[in-house]
C-alpha cells in the first residue's frame, strides 16, 4: 500500500508520497531538513500511542509538517499492522490533524483532486467529516478510524485492479471511457443507453457522485458518424468529419444565443451529444427552449437529434442523497426547485437518475466494459424503431405500471427505453424484465420518498 498526503499551495496542491522501510536501527526521517524532522518526530510522539517502531521514513522535500503528520502518522499504524506489504493499492489521506487528533481536511478542489488521484492511480481517498464526501472517498473522523476503513478496503479489493490495467494496458480513453472512474456501474450502462438510442439523460445527486464526471466522458462513447447523418452533420458543420459533435450548454447562455444563427448555434450539436450541467442554474427560458427542441427535433429547417445529457443537484441545498450530508430543505421545498426546472422538460427525459457518492468499501473497482458492438447495432436500428413505433410495446408497459396513472408521453419513453435495451442485448422482443428496467431508470426525487 503507498500513503500520500496533500499539500495546497495557492490554487494548486500536490500530492505528498510517504514511504516507509524497516530499518534495524532507530526511527529516521528522510527528506527534511533536521530541524524540521526533529519537529516532526515531536508531534508523532503526541499522537503514536507507543515508542516510535524501527522504520526509515522518507517524505518530500516541500512537505510541510502541518501536511505531512497525518499522511506519516497512517504509515506507522499501517506497518504496525502491516498493511502496507499485504495490498498495492495507492491510498490518499486528505487532511491534517488538529490538536484535538481530529482529521480535519481542507476543502477540495473536486477537479484538481480527481486529476491528481487519476495520475497517481489512488483508489481511495480519506477525508474527514468535515467536507462533503469527495469522489472515491471516505470520511473519518481520525486516523485511528481512517485504519479501520483501510482494513475493510485492503480486504476487499486485494489487487489494485485499476492500477494494474495502466501499466499492463495503457488503456487510453477510447477503449475504456469511464478510465478512473469506479463504481457506478448502473450510471454508465444508463449512459450508454442513452447515447445508443438518442435518448434524453438526466443524472442528480449531491457533489462528489459523479455526475459531472460521467457527463464529461460523453464524448468517448459517441459511435462514429455513417450515412445520412454524416452528410446533415458536413452540411450544418461545414466541415466532413466522422467524429460526433459534442456541444456544451454553459450555464447563464441566452436563448437568443442557442437559437441565434444560420444554422443555429444549437443545430451544432446534431448528429452528437448536448451536454447540459447545473440544469438548474440554466435560464428557464433556455429550460423551456430545450423542452421545445426534444419535441420538434427540428431548429429552423434544420435537423435537431441529439442525446441530451443533463445533470443537476437533488435540491438547493444540493445535499439531497448524500450519505454523508444533511439536507435541510423540506419535501415542499424540493418540489418546488424540480417546479422550477419545469416538469415539461423533466417529463421528457427518458432516463432520470439518482447518483449517490458511492460508499467504495461496498461498490466495486472492476472496470465497465462498454460494448461498442451493441452500441453501433442500436444506433444502426434507430431509423427502423422510429418508423414502427413504440404502440405494440404498451400491453407490456401497462403491465409493468399495473395501476400507477402516468403520461403517454412517459409510456412512449419507458417503450423507447426498453427496446434500446433488448436492441442493446441483441434479443428479439422486449421482455417484462426489460420493461421494468426501463421503468427503473427514470425515477424523480417525488418518486423515491427520500425524506
Ligand atoms: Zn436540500
Amino acid at each position: 500500500m503507498q500513503i500520500y498526503g496533500y499539500q495546497r499551495t495557492g490554487f494548486t496542491g500536490t500530492l505528498l508520497q510517504v514511504q516507509a522501510s524497516r530499518t534495524s536501527t532507530r526511527f529516521t526521517i528522510r527528506g527534511l531538513s533536521l530541524d524540521k524532522s526533529s519537529r516532526l518526530k515531536q508531534d508523532l510522539r503526541a499522537y503514536y500511542q507507543a515508542p516510535l517502531p524501527k522504520l526509515s521514513i522518507q517524505v518530500p522535500p516541500y512537505a510541510s509538517l502541518e501536511c505531512i503528520l497525518a499522511p506519516v502518522l497512517l504509515v506507522l499504524l499501517c506497518m504496525e499492522k502491516n498493511l502496507l506489504e499485504i495490498s498495492n493499492h495507492a491510498i490518499l489521506l486528505y487532511g491534517t490533524i488538529d490538536i484535538s487528533g481530529t482529521l480535519v481536511s481542507p476543502p477540495p478542489l473536486q477537479r484538481e483532486l480527481t486529476q491528481l488521484c487519476k495520475e497517481a492511480g489512488i483508489s481511495l481517498v480519506i477525508t474527514g467529516e468535515n467536507i462533503p464526501t469527495v469522489h472515491n472517498g471516505i470520511s473519518c473522523p481520525s486516523i485511528a478510524s481512517s485504519l479501520s476503513q483501510l482494513w475493510r478496503f485492503a480486504l476487499r479489493h486485494p489487487e489494485n485492479e485499476i492500477q494494474n490495467k495502466e501499466t499492463d494496458k495503457k488503456q487510453t480513453l477510447e477503449e475504456d471511457p469511464f478510465y478512473g472512474i469506479l463504481g457506478l456501474q448502473e450510471a454508465k450502462q444508463a449512459l450508454c443507453y442513452a447515447v445508443a438510442g438518442e435518448l434524453p439523460l438526466l443524472f442528480y445527486g449531491p457533489p462528489g457522485s459523479g455526475k459531472s464526471l460521467l457527463l464529461n466522458r460523453t464524448k468517448a462513447l459517441l459511435p462514429p458518424l455513417k450515412g445520412e447523418r454524416a452528410q446533415e452533420v458536413w452540411a450544418i458543420q461545414g466541415k466532413h468529419s466522422i467524429e460526433s459533435p459534442l456541444l456544451r450548454l454553459e450555464a447563464g447562455m441566452s436563448q437568443q444565443k442557442i437559437l441565434a444563427g444560420t444554422p443555429p448555434w444549437i443545430s451544432r450539436a446534431h448528429g452528437g451529444a448536448l451536454l447540459v450541467d447545473e440544469l438548474s442554474n440554466q435560464k428557464p427560458k433556455v429550460r423551456t427552449t430545450l423542452a421545445q427542441l426534444l419535441d420538434t427535433h427540428q431548429v429552423g429547417d434544420f435537423p435537431l437529434h441529439y442525446s441530451m445529457v443533463a445533470a443537476t443537484n437533488g435540491c438547493r441545498c444540493a445535499n439531497l442523497g448524500n450519505p454523508h450530508g444533511i439536507c435541510r430543505c423540506t419535501q415542499a421545498q424540493i418540489d418546488q426547485f424540480w417546479g422550477l426546472i419545469g416538469w415539461p422538460l423533466l417529463d421528457r427525459f427518458a432516463i432520470a437518475l439518482a447518483l449517490e457518492p458511492e460508499p467504495l468499501l461496498a461498490g466495486t473497482v472492476e472496470a465497465f466494459h462498454v460494448d461498442r458492438k451493441a452500441m453501433e447495432h442500436v444506433r444502426s436500428l434507430q431509423s427502423v424503431r422510429k418508423q414502427e413505433g413504440v404502440a405494440h410495446l404498451f400491453p407490456r408497459y401497462s403491465k409493468v405500471m399495473a395501476h400507477t396513472q402516468r403520461s403517454l408521453r412517459r409510456a412512449k419513453l419507458c417503450c423507447s427505453l426498453a427496446q434500446v435495451i433488448a436492441d442493446w442485448e441483441g434479443k428479439e422482443s422486449v421482455t417484462q424484465e426489460m420493461m421494468e428496467k426501463a421503468y427503473s431508470l427514470y425515477l424523480l426525487p417525488k418518486d423515491r420518498h427520500y425524506h
